[in-house]
């Protein structure tokens, strides 16, 4: 077999000795590797690389289009950019999925007969990192959901299901709230739910849905959900195995992928030799998978499965009636290397099949939908006033086709027909919609002469967000009453 290039990165924190142990057992297990090594991290941070990746570096992760990563420490501060974020968004890994196993009896956790696999859609929601300060009282994060960011995870978690045997694929999301943004996720679940009849798809609420996964995870296969609610439950979920050292995970794009533990640099315990290397270790496993180089995947895992049947533990997993050796990272790695070629006895021994290692998916391009304006929102800053009195000069301002239609603080309706009860900032939103439903079309230059009016009224405005149709259908959410 061909020697495979790949772009190592040590990281911050433990990740020096989890690689080294990682990479002793990738070396013993002969896996066909040709490392190239970066430095990422803290040190290029304070090198002056806020991104925390020098140029050069990034030019062997583009020749290899394979990392594996150990975790890094994020300087505090000082505008210093995630470097995780960073290299997920740069690279296109849509997909960050993570295995999350439980290892009963052999590691104490409260969910013996848990095997859930979290796929996070890994560029979208709010980690766009769109922020501002818009006024006094309020400051705003975009969720920016798209239709092919949703095409591309769930059709992804479905193959994945397919290629790994799994029966059912789980949406979460929170559209009975965000009906837009959570309801295209789950909108384009269901289509692309339609095209796999051999899986099982459903679709919880995401908080009802991590109660339970909390609670019976064995009744979860595969998950898939947006980045954020991806991001909080893939660490649940980990850390209820036992320890969140022991998972890995793989961030999948079209042409590059990164393999990292779930965990992070955990400063408090660096330098001791007493780190867990599995999650690193589950996360080279899925690369070699992910290379085609699965005989060697399988030999690794079975012998790290036998290792921890075994009684060899690292600290954090240890226990008065499990474990028969404690030991720190170097000597577990070395208990793992005497295994290759050894088995686990009690726990399901692992294969990987070539064919099914890696599968692509395709987003279709899609015509563009017929748009039509039909009004504008106005966003406005403005301490110290009274709804009626703001709606009084917005109706001032009205005319010329657009007319104020609808007022919300913190999107609460406050005009027409508010409760003075109701709290409010210093940030409207002031809706504006077409006068009458026919004779003329609204334009951006409508938008912009009711702009010049609003100014010349004395209003600060912060931003506006034009409200069209596609297709007929409204292309914003509507307010109470509306
Ligand atoms: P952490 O995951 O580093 O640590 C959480 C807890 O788990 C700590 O008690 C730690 O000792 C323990 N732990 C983690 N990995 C372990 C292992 N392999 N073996 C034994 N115990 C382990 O999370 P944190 O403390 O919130 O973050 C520390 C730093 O890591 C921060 O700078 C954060 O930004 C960074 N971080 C990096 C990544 C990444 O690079 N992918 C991910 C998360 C956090």
């Amino acid at each position: 077999m061909k020697a495979v290039p790949i772009t190592i990165a040590r990281g911050d924190g433990i990740g020096p000795e989890i690689m080294a142990a990682t990479l002793r057992i990738l070396k013993a297990a002969d896996a066909k590797l040709i490392t190239e090594e970066i430095e990422i991290g803290e040190k290029a941070y304070l090198a002056g690389n806020t991104s925390g990746i020098s140029a050069e570096d990034w030019k062997s992760l583009r020749r290899t289009r394979v990392l594996l990563k150990g975790p890094i420490t994020t300087p505090q501060g000082g505008g210093y950019k995630s470097l995780n974020v960073t290299i997920r968004k740069t690279l296109g890994l849509f997909a960050n999925v993570r295995p999350c196993v439980s290892y009963h009896p052999f590691v104490i956790t409260k969910h013996p007969a848990m095997n859930v696999v979290v796929i996070r859609e890994n560029e979208e929601d709010t980690y766009a990192g769109i922020e501002h300060q818009q006024t006094d009282d309020v400051v705003q994060c975009l969720k920016l959901i798209s239709r092919p960011g949703c095409e591309r995870i769930c059709r992804y978690a479905f193959e994945y299901a397919v290629a790994n045997n799994r029966r059912k694929v789980t949406c979460l999301t929170k559209d009975n709230i965000m009906k837009l943004t959570d309801g295209l996720f789950h909108k384009v679940f269901n289509e692309i739910a339609a095209e796999y009849p051999t899986i099982e798809n459903e679709h919880l609420i995401v908080d009802i849905g991590t109660a339970r996964l909390a609670t019976t995870p064995e009744k979860f296969e595969v998950i898939v959900t947006p980045n954020l609610y991806g991001d909080i439950i893939s660490d649940v979920v980990a850390e209820m195995t036992g320890s969140v050292g022991m998972a890995g995970s793989a961030n999948i794009g079209s042409n590059f992928a990164m393999f990292e533990a779930i965990h992070g640099s955990a400063p408090t315990i660096a330098g001791q030799g007493i780190a867990n290397p599995s999650g690193l270790l589950h996360s080279a496993v899925m690369m070699l998978v992910h290379i085609g180089q699965t005989e060697c995947a399988a030999l690794i895992h079975n012998a790290w499965l036998r290792t921890i049947e075994d009684g060899v533990h690292t600290t954090e997993i240890s226990s008065e009636a499990h474990t028969t050796m404690r030991v720190g990272t170097e000597v577990f790695a070395t208990a793992i290397i005497e295994r290759l070629g050894q088995v686990p006895q009690t726990l399901p021994v692992v294969t990987y099949e070539a064919a099914r290692a890696t599968f692509h998916v395709e987003v279709p391009k899609r015509a563009p939908a017929e748009k039509k304006l039909v009004g504008v929102d106005v966003f406005i800053h403005q301490p110290n006033i009274a709804p009626e009195e703001l709606a009084h000069k917005l109706e001032r301002v009205s005319g010329d086709g657009l007319q104020i239609k609808l007022i919300t603080n913190r999107g609460v309706k406050v005009w027409p027909g508010g409760f003075p009860e109701t709290f409010c900032t210093d940030h409207w939103r002031c809706r504006f919609r077409k006068t009458s439903t026919n004779g003329y079309a609204v334009t951006h230059d409508h938008i912009l002469r009711l702009l010049r009016r609003i100014n010349e009224e004395g209003l600060d405005f912060i931003k506006t967000e034009n409200l069209c149709t596609l297709n007929g259908e409204p292309a914003f959410s509507l307010g109470q009453g509306e």
